[in-house]
């Protein structure tokens, strides 16, 4: 059994002692364990039965130690970190060996983020050690919002879940690759693309033909009810007699609430055993790219 807990203490004492715990943070609920412990990180990709190609997000508390794990770092990273962090952004750079191969899938590179929501950077700090989370969900499933919602991904895969509210951005961080001569965004997410140009001065597309990031991963995040995007939600008419729910993201007041709202709409929808879920995209701008991103790779595309 899983439970959830409040316990601040317990959850730092079980990750120093090398196991998995679920962790609430801004964007989505993660999945942590110590960074430099192998063992305890391959307990990750166990519950979530992630592959192991899939590199995972190193979290710390502040840039303190980053030169303990990180290499020849960039000016970008300092200015996009003094705009956005602590917050829902992730900066790709190059790894130095303290950081095992399975956090980074092998990668000469290592993702790092440094979380904004309060309990996380209290375990951070309580812990002392970098804490290696992927979302809290089974592989190509919906992240997780809420602890309850990392229950019903986890039940008895884990010992506990720290109790942490709702995730306030609700989608994953954006993923900025640093490592190369110019940024790249690898995942869009919270911060746009937009956002980080402005700092950068430019940002150019993600080299083609290699998967760079598992977030670009064409299946994913996917409701097990076949989700269809419909451009108006006035083409309805064409799934009459269909079983349908429909998320409607539109009703939100702004983009940030429709993120918010995103993956946890879609879960209670998936719930309701539906034939399909029927979802219109919302104004590609912003945190809008996010969203729209999101929705397409939740769609079935057998339909
Ligand atoms: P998740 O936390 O489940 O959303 O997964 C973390 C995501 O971070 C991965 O799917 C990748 O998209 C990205 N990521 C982590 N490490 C790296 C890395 N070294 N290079 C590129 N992308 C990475
Ligand atoms: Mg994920």
């Amino acid at each position: 059994m899983t439970e959830i807990i409040t316990d601040i203490d317990l959850a730092a004492e079980e990750i120093l002692n090398g196991n998995i715990v679920g962790l609430p943070t801004e964007t989505v609920y993660g999945l942590g364990a110590n960074a430099l412990n192998q063992d305890a990180v391959i307990k990750i990709f166990e519950a979530k039965e992630r592959p192991r190609f899939n590199p995972l997000i190193v979290h710390l508390f502040d840039t303190e130690e980053l030169d303990k794990y990180a290499d020849e770092i960039p000016q970008n990273f300092f200015k996009l970190y003094e705009k956005f962090s602590p917050g829902p952004i992730t900066y790709v750079l190059k790894k130095k060996k303290i950081i095992p191969d399975i956090v980074t899938a092998g990668n000469e590179t290592v993702a790092v983020r440094f979380p904004s929501h309060n309990i996380f950077r209290e375990l951070l700090k309580k812990v002392n050690v970098p804490i290696a989370a992927p979302s809290a969900n089974r592989f190509g499933r919906i992240s997780p919002t809420s602890a309850e919602d990392v229950k019903k991904e986890m039940d008895g895969r884990i010992k506990y879940i720290l109790e942490g509210g709702f995730s306030d951005v609700g989608i994953e961080s954006t993923v900025v690759d640093l490592s190369g001569e110019t940024p790249a965004v690898l995942r869009h997410g919270f911060v746009s693309e937009e956002e980080i140009q402005s700092v950068t001065g430019e940002t150019i597309k993600p080299e083609s033909g290699k998967i760079h990031s598992p977030g670009m991963l064409l299946n994913h995040y996917a409701p097990t009810t076949p989700l269809v995007i419909v451009e108006h939600i006035n083409e309805l008419e064409k799934f009459e007699g269909k079983n349908y729910g429909i998320l409607d993201l539109n009703k939100y007041h702004d983009l940030k609430e429709a993120a918010k709202h995103l993956f946890f709409d879609l879960r209670r929808l998936d719930e309701k055993g539906f034939e399909l879920i029927l979802a219109a995209k919302v104004k590609d701008e912003g945190i809008g790219i996010a969203i729209n991103d999101r929705l397409e790779k939740a769609r079935h595309k057998n339909i």
